[in-house]
C-alpha cells in the first residue's frame, strides 16, 4: 500500500511539524529515464514525495507548478518543489496526474521563502504553502466571472431600424446603447438598462448587426473611481539625498542592504517611495508596497493610482476588505503579469510578482505586520528575507522605527537614511504633558472636571480652538462608557464568565460587554459575588468621553469614531469627509483615527490617557507608547497654524512620555536599548513563546510543565527559559492560558531544540499548544 510512511503521524499539527525529511515514493510503473517531480502535498504535513512526470506534461511541469497526484486511493494537490535528476525510488514512481493552471503558481523565490518560513517559524511546509495562496485562488483557481463583449458590426438601414423600434423596442435599445458607446459594450453594462438583454441578443447576432465574444469580467475594486493624475514633486534636499541612495541601491548590481528610512511624520517619505517606484518601473521591474491594514485607505491607494495614472490598471491591491472574487482576480492579475505595482497589507508579501525591484514596508514598526495565527510570520521580516532572495531593494519607512530595525541600522546591517524636517518647513507641534495625579488633587470646577477625564489645561486648549474655529482630535484607545463595575462591599469586579477581564459598560445599549470574546449581558443590580446592592462603575472609554465633552462644550459639533459608531465601510469615509469640510469641531476616537489622517485645520490633539499602552505587561510597553504618541501628535498642525498636543498621564516622567515630548526618538532608543541589552530582551535576543490553552486549567498548565521539563534537557547554550506561568490574559473564550517565555541570542539552535522536543511530546486531546517565534505581544 504505497506510499509507505515510516511513522504514521498521530497528531499531524503537532508531532510532524517539519515533514520534509523523508523523501518517500509511491510505487508505480517503470519510470527509468523519465523526469521526476519532487512535490509537497498541500493537505499533509508529513512528507515530500517523488512522482514521475508523464511525457505530455514534461514541457509544462516546472518548479512551482501546482499538480494533482495519486495518493493511496485518491488524488491530492501538491506543489512541485524540485525536479531532481535522481530518485532513490526510480523505477517505482507513480505519475503526476495533471497540472493546475497554465503558469507555475509559486515563483522560485516564493518557494525558497516558504522553506525559510517553515524552518524559522517552526511550521510545516504545507501550512506555509497554503498561507501563501489566497483561499479563493487555492480552492477555485481561474474561477473568473465571464462576461460578453458586444460589438456593433453595422447599423441596420434607417427603415429597418424604424420598424425595429416599433416591433422590438428592446432590441433597438441595445443597438442604440452600442451606437452611443462607440460601438462596443459589455453585456453586463447593457443589462443595467435592458435586463433581459441576454435572451434577445441572438436575432441581432443572426442578422449580422452585432458580434459577441466571451471575455473575463474583472471584479475590480476600483471600478468607477476616477484618479486625477499627480506629478512628481521637486524633492527637498533631504528627500533628494535619501532618494539618491535608494536609486543607487536599485541600480546596483550587488545585493544591497535593506534601507531604513527614518523620517518624521510629514517629512515626505511617501514621495520618496513614489519616485523610487517610478525608477524601478522604468527599468522594467515591479514594486511591492506593504502598509498596515488600517492605513490601507482609499486615500493611500488613490495617491499611488494618481501618480501612476498612465498605468493605473497595472496596480493591484490586496487587503482584507476585498471580496473573495476580487482577491482572486487581483491575485491572477499579478500572476499573469498584468500588474507591476502591488499595494497590500501583511499577506501581500506573498504576491507572486516577478522581476521584483523594490519592496517597501511603510510604518515598518506596526505590530499588525505580524500574523496572529499559524504560521505566525512577520511580513516586515519576510520582506527582508524575500528581498535578499530576489536581490531587490527593501525599504523600511517609519517615523518611529522598531527597535529591532533601529538596532540593525545602527549596527550597519541596514543602511540608515533620515528625514528630519517636514516638507512644508513647519516645526512639529508643541507637546504639553499634564500630570493627572495633580489634576485629581485639585478637584475644583464643575462636576465633570472631577472625573479625571478632561484636565483644565486640555479644556482650556479646546475652548481656544472652538473660539478660533480650529479643530480638535481627542484620542483614547478604549471603547465603551465605563470600563469596570465593582462592588463597594467586597471589592469584586464584574468579569466576563469566559475571560479574565472586567466587562465594559456600553451605556447606549445598556449592556456589559467583554472586549475579548464579545459576550454581552445586562448590568447586574447586585454584586454577583456577595449579593450586596452597592455596585460602582469606574474607568472611562470613548462613549463616556463623548458624553463629558458634550456637557462641557454644549455649543460644539462633536463626533465619535470607534467600532461602536462606525459599522459600515463608507460611514468612516463620510464622517472624515465632514470633518475635513469642518462640519465637525471635535473628533473623538480610538486608534481608527490615530494613523495617517491629514487634516490641515486640526491644531489640537488631546491624548486622554497615555498610560493605557504604558501599563501593558509587555517589555515593549514603552516602545508602543512612544510610537503612539508620535503618531497621534503627527495629526496636529498639518496646515498653516502650529499644532499643539496635550498628553494626559499619571506617569509624566516615564521615558516614553518625555522623549516623545521632545520628538527625540534616538534619545529614547538609546535609553531603551540599554535596558533591553541589560535584561536580555530583543533586539539583543529572540523571543519564543510556547503557549498552552484548554478548558481544564490544570491540564493546560501541566502540558506546558511537561514541555518545560523536556526542554531543560539539552537546552542550547545561552537560552534563558522562564517558568510556565499564566498569561496576562489568563483566560479567554473559556480557555485557560499559560505560557513559557524563552529568549536566546541565537534563534536557530533553539528552534531545532524545540522542534525535537515537540516531536516527542503529545499534549492531552483537550489542550492546544501553540508557539510564536519573535512575538510582537506577550499578552
Ligand atoms: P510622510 O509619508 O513622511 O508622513 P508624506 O509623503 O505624506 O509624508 O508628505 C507629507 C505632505 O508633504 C504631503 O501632502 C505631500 O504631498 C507633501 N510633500 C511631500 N514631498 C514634498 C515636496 N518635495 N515638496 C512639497 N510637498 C511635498
Ligand atoms: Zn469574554
Amino acid at each position: 500500500m504505497p506510499p509507505a510512511a515510516p511513522h504514521s503521524p498521530k497528531r499531524p499539527q503537532q508531532t510532524d511539524l517539519f515533514g520534509a525529511e523523508a523523501v518517500l515514493t509511491a510505487a508505480g510503473a517503470e519510470d527509468d529515464g523519465r523526469s521526476i517531480a519532487r512535490v509537497q502535498l498541500e493537505g499533509s504535513a508529513m512528507m515530500e514525495l517523488d512522482y514521475a512526470i508523464p511525457d505530455e506534461l514534461v514541457a509544462k511541469v516546472v518548479v512551482g507548478s501546482r499538480v494533482t497526484v495519486p495518493l493511496q486511493n485518491r488524488r491530492a494537490n501538491a506543489v512541485v518543489l524540485e525536479l531532481p535528476r535522481e530518485s532513490a525510488h526510480r523505477g517505482k514512481l507513480k505519475e503526476v496526474t495533471s497540472i493546475i493552471g497554465q503558469r507555475p503558481m509559486f515563483t522560485p523565490a516564493l518557494l525558497k521563502l516558504a522553506r525559510w518560513m517553515a524552518e524559522y517559524y517552526l511550521v510545516s511546509p504545507h501550512q506555509v504553502l497554503r498561507t501563501m495562496l489566497p483561499q479563493a485562488v487555492r480552492e477555485k483557481p481561474g474561477s473568473f466571472v465571464m462576461d460578453s463583449h458586444l460589438k456593433l458590426l453595422k447599423e441596420p438601414p434607417p427603415d429597418v431600424f424604424e420598424k425595429m423600434r416599433g416591433k422590438a423596442p428592446m432590441q433597438a435599445r441595445i443597438l442604440d446603447i452600442l451606437i452611443s458607446s462607440k460601438g462596443e459594450a459589455t453585456l453586463s453594462h447593457i443589462r443595467r438598462e435592458v435586463p433581459r438583454a441576454a435572451t434577445i441578443l441572438p436575432p441581432l447576432i443572426k442578422a449580422g448587426w452585432i458580434s459577441r465574444s466571451e471575455v473575463r469580467a474583472e471584479r475590480d475594486p476600483f471600478e468607477n473611481e476616477e484618479f486625477l493624475p499627480s506629478q512628481a514633486l521637486t524633492f527637498t534636499e533631504e528627500q533628494q539625498a535619501a532618494y539618491t541612495r535608494v536609486v543607487a541601491a536599485i541600480e546596483s548590481t550587488e545585493a544591497a542592504k535593506p534601507i531604513l528610512l527614518h523620517g518624521i511624520t510629514g517629512s515626505g517619505k511617501t514621495e520618496v517611495y513614489l519616485q523610487a517606484i517610478a525608477r524601478v518601473l522604468e527599468r522594467g521591474g515591479t514594486a511591492l508596497v506593504l502598509v498596515p491594514e488600517i492605513s490601507l485607505t482609499p486615500q493611500t491607494i488613490e495617491r499611488f493610482k494618481a501618480r501612476f495614472a498612465d498605468r493605473s490598471d497595472r496596480i493591484a491591491v490586496l487587503h482584507s476588505h476585498l471580496s473573495d472574487g476580487e482577491r482572486h482576480d487581483e491575485w491572477f492579475k499579478i500572476h499573469e503579469d498584468r500588474a507591476d505595482i502591488v499595494i497590500g497589507a501583511r499577506s501581500a508579501i506573498f504576491a507572486p510578482l516577478e522581476r521584483l525591484g523594490i519592496i517597501i514596508v511603510d510604518e515598518e514598526h506596526e505590530p499588525s505586520f505580524k500574523q496572529d495565527e499559524t504560521p505566525r510570520y512577520h511580513a516586515r521580516d519576510l520582506a527582508v528575507v524575500r528581498g535578499s532572495l530576489e536581490k531587490c531593494v527593501v525599504l523600511l519607512g517609519t517615523a518611529t522605527p522598531s527597535l529591532e530595525s533601529f538596532e540593525n541600522a545602527t549596527s550597519g546591517k541596514y543602511e540608515l537614511l533620515k528625514l528630519t524636517q517636514r516638507t512644508d518647513g513647519r516645526t512639529l507641534p508643541l507637546i504639553r504633558i499634564v500630570d493627572m495625579r495633580l489634576e485629581r488633587r485639585k478637584g475644583t470646577g464643575t462636576s465633570v472636571a472631577n472625573t479625571g477625564i478632561l484636565s483644565e489645561k486640555l479644556r482650556a486648549a479646546v475652548t481656544a480652538r472652538l473660539e478660533k474655529k480650529e479643530q480638535t482630535i481627542l484620542f483614547l484607545n478604549r471603547r465603551g462608557f465605563n470600563t469596570s463595575l465593582s462592588c463597594i462591599a467586597c471589592g469584586e469586579t464584574v468579569q466576563c464568565q469566559d475571560c479574565s477581564i472586567p466587562m465594559t459598560l456600553h451605556k447606549h445599549e445598556n449592556r456589559l460587554v467583554c472586549h475579548v470574546c464579545g459576550s454581552r449581558r445586562l448590568p447586574p443590580s447586585k454584586c454577583p459575588s456577595c449579593q450586596e446592592p452597592g455596585l460602582k462603575f469606574g474607568g472611562y472609554g470613548t462613549e463616556r468621553v463623548e458624553a463629558v465633552v458634550r456637557e462641557v462644550f454644549p455649543q460644539a459639533r462633536i463626533a465619535r469614531v470607534d467600532t461602536d459608531t462606525i459599522q459600515r465601510k463608507n460611514q468612516l469615509r463620510d464622517l472624515l469627509r465632514d470633518f475635513r469640510a469642518q462640519k465637525i469641531d471635535i473628533l473623538i476616537g480610538t486608534q481608527m483615527i490615530a494613523k495617517g489622517l491629514d487634516f490641515p485645520n486640526v491644531t489640537l490633539v488631546g491624548v486622554l490617557n497615555a498610560d493605557l499602552a504604558l501599563n501593558l505587561p509587555d517589555f515593549r510597553a514603552a516602545e508602543r507608547t512612544l510610537q503612539l504618541l508620535v503618531q497621534v501628535a503627527g495629526r496636529a498642525g498639518r496646515g498653516e497654524v502650529k499644532g499643539e498636543v496635550v498628553v494626559q498621564t499619571h506617569a509624566p516622567h516615564s521615558p516614553a512620555v518625555q522623549f516623545s515630548r521632545h520628538n527625540d526618538f534616538e534619545g529614547f532608543a538609546e535609553q531603551e536599548l540599554e535596558q533591553r541589552r541589560a535584561f536580555h530582551y530583543p533586539p539583543y535576543t529572540h523571543v519564543v513563546i510556547l503557549a498552552s490553552r484548554g478548558k481544564h486549567e490544570a491540564r493546560a498548565e501541566f502540558a506546558l510543565q511537561t514541555l518545560h521539563r523536556r526542554l531543560l534537557t539539552g537546552l542550547p547554550e545561552g537560552v534563558i527559559m522562564g517558568e510556565p506561568s499564566p498569561c496576562a490574559l489568563a483566560k479567554s473564550h473559556g480557555q485557560f492560558r499559560h505560557q513559557l517565555l524563552l529568549r536566546t541570542p541565537k534563534i536557530r539552535p533553539l528552534c531545532r531544540h524545540i522542534r525535537e522536543v515537540m516531536r516527542s511530546v503529545t499534549p492531552p486531546e483537550d489542550v492546544i499548544v501553540t508557539w510564536d517565534v519573535d512575538p510582537v505581544s506577550l499578552l
